[in-house]
């Protein structure tokens, strides 16, 4: 099923200047881009969106890596977009993630590892509706699918 999910771009990409590397990775995939835009993130946003872990011992600095730079948002789709992206990311721990997923490729932190990716349909979606407005997302459904995917496939 076409699917859209949603990827952060963390200031840990950010501050080493891999934007443009991390966006080529999930380009080059086929991903489609759908919406894209930098935001700085905030405690409300963020207790918000890590709230399954707000009774962490790290919580805290959890949340100030999130708030050292701005981040970049992305609403990505494509066939079973949701679980792809958490397959190319990798495991949460960069040290842990297999080699040619991102995480395992460009970090070594738990903690500071590159991109967030949301984990199923349900977070996908409360997650688009926090990070981006309606009219942030585009219908791309003229592109040419045909390029990326068997007719019976979509
Ligand atoms: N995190 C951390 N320490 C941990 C587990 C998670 O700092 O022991 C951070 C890490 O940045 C991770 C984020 O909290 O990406 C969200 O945790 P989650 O378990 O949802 O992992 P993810 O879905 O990002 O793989
Ligand atoms: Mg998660």
């Amino acid at each position: 099923m076409l699917e859209r999910t949603l990827v952060l771009l963390k200031p840990s990409t950010v501050e080493r200047a891999l934007i443009g590397e991390i966006i080529n990775r999930f380009e080059k995939k086929g991903l489609r881009i759908a919406g894209m835009k930098m935001l700085q993130l905030d405690d409300d946003i963020l207790a918000e969106h890590y709230a399954h872990l707000k009774n962490k011992p790290f919580f805290g600095i959890l949340k100030a890596s999130m708030m050292k730079t701005p981040v970049v948002a992305m609403c990505l789709e494509g066939v079973d977009a949701i679980a792809v992206v958490r397959y190319i990311t990798g495991y949460t721990n960069g040290r842990k993630a297999d080699p040619g997923t991102i995480r395992g490729d460009y970090c070594m932190s738990n903690q500071q590892n590159i991109v967030h990716a949301s984990d199923s349909p349900e977070a996908a979606e409360a997650e688009l509706k926090r990070f981006f407005r309606p009219e942030e997302i585009f219908d791309l459904k003229d592109m040419n699918l045909s390029r990326l995917y068997a007719v019976d496939e979509i």
